[in-house]
């Protein structure tokens, strides 16, 4: 016969939205684990959500959603392998912290990802050891940061580089500033016609002006940093319709 659940009168309410390791609890279910225990719902850090018994949280026995056991396992893993264990750690963040805004929800810069519908691909997402030899494979260097070449892309192989802090922001600052839609382009007050810019290293490189269309510009903004192999992001000018919507 299977034990009843303990019936005595513990107020689990008052454990909603605390904290246990990278666990938070968000609800408790009225649903019992196998064995008979009170089951809740926890969101992880990972942006990972899994139901578990809640008094395994209190105890400190689950402390994340079984990624911490993962990374531990890969470690051990790797260490011997191909790499030191600084690298690992310093990645496996990166990796994190892509999940996290693309999936958990409560991210602060989950709008500007998943909310969009930006996603990791699969072959990262499940497999941190595929990640990790791209990153050793593609330029990885601590301090650098991960960046989508084509902002509306996902995170994968093909739309992702490393660039520094400083053009990392560039970008995404350029993207916010901008009236055009496009990064680096703008629109004329009075003669509305765009032209297009790009700054590197505090020096203006690329101006030119008189297009009648963003995306014009935009194009002529995107040869340039193709033709000179430059770390700035590209405009997506693949699609008209994207043209009425941003303009
Ligand atoms: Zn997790």
């Amino acid at each position: 016969m299977k034990r009843k659940t303990n019936k005595s009168r513990i107020n689990y309410n008052q454990y909603l939205n605390c904290i246990f390791g990278r666990l938070k609890l968000v609800k408790i279910l009225d649903e019992m684990s196998n064995d008979g225990r009170l089951l809740a719902l926890v969101e992880c850090d990972c942006g990972n959500e899994k139901k578990t018994p809640i008094r395994n949280l209190i105890k400190g026995v689950t402390k994340s959603c079984g990624c911490f056991n993962k990374e531990q396992i890969i470690k051990r893993n790797t260490k011997h392998g191909f790499a030191k264990v600084g690298n690992i750690d310093k990645i496996y963040s990166v990796l994190m912290g892509m999940k996290q805004r693309c999936y958990y929800k409560k991210h602060k810069d989950y709008h500007n990802y998943g909310g969009r519908g930006i996603t990791v691909c699969d072959e990262w997402r499940k497999d941190f050891t595929k990640f990790y030899k791209w990153c050793l494979d593609n330029g990885y260097k601590k301090g650098l940061e991960i960046d989508r070449r084509n902002n509306d892309g996902n995170y994968s192989p093909d739309n992702c580089r490393f660039v520094t802090h400083q053009i990392n922001s560039l970008n995404r600052r350029k993207r916010i500033d901008n009236t055009s839609g496009y990064i680096g382009i703008t629109c004329h007050k009075i003669n509305k016609l765009y032209s297009c810019q790009i700054n590197y290293k505090n020096k203006k490189i690329l101006y030119k002006s008189g297009f009648k269309t963003a995306r014009e510009a935009a194009i002529v903004r995107n040869e340039y940093i193709i033709e000179n192999n430059l770390p700035h992001k590209l405009n997506v000018v693949g699609l008209l319709n994207l043209e009425s919507r941003l303009c």
